[in-house]
């Protein structure tokens, strides 16, 4: 983890993410953020145990393939990981 930086960016805010909602490839930092597209009820529904596709999760330690990180006001930044 670095300081300072996210490994996500919410589709919706636009902030940097290190935990949230992933919903068909798209992110969602908050419950703030995930209620713009979805329903309590219809996440409830979509976020089923065997979903792969809707569920809240962090990217508190992403891999090392990872080389474009975000600041908390969303702009992507770059980065070397060894
Ligand atoms: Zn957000």
């Amino acid at each position: 983890m670095i300081q300072g930086l996210f490994a996500r960016k919410c589709g919706k805010c636009g902030r940097g993410m290190r935990e949230g909602y992933l919903a068909d490839y798209e992110y969602y930092c908050s419950d703030a953020c995930l209620r713009i597209d979805f329903t309590d009820e219809e996440w409830a529904e979509l976020a089923s145990d065997e979903s792969d596709d809707f569920y809240y999760t962090d990217w508190s330690d992403w891999d090392d393939s990872t080389d474009e990180l975000y600041t908390a006001d969303g702009r992507v930044v770059t980065v070397m990981l060894s």
